[in-house]
């Protein structure tokens, strides 16, 4: 890419260097954006990179301290263990998805149900 200015000389000169300068700023700017595209292009790959790297993070991490008690799974965050999760949403996408209660009249006060896969859980139990 050269790096000559247009000058004040420039603007009076024939309509040869005139055409020669025009055709120059279009490569340019063919340049620029050739460059941009390929910025956007790295940037979604660093991206993608990273959004794998913090997935494998989580899965390291649920791993290491992550189980199973009756129809749901339980994860171990400093002391305490958090949950319930969904099993099928853990099994299946390696997504935890807190199970809630269904309405507080329902008569099976210990069913949970989870609102990513829409399934209904009897009898979870709370540790
Ligand atoms: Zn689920």
């Amino acid at each position: 890419m050269s790096t000559e200015k247009i000058t004040e000389a420039d603007k009076g000169a024939s309509p040869d260097v005139a055409a020669a300068l025009s055709l120059r700023v279009a490569e340019l700017n063919l340049e620029v954006l050739e460059t941009k595209t390929q910025l956007a292009e790295t940037k979604l790959q660093f991206a993608l990179k990273n959004e794998e790297l913090e997935s494998l993070k989580r899965q390291f991490h649920q791993k290491e301290a992550t189980k199973f008690v009756e129809n749901a799974y339980w994860v171990r965050r400093g002391t305490a263990w958090d949950g319930p999760f969904c099993q099928i949403c853990y099994e299946v996408g390696n997504r935890l998805t807190h199970l809630v209660k269904l309405h507080p009249s329902a008569n099976r006060p210990d069913d949970r149900h989870c609102i990513y896969c829409n399934r209904t859980f009897d009898n979870v139990k709370i540790i």
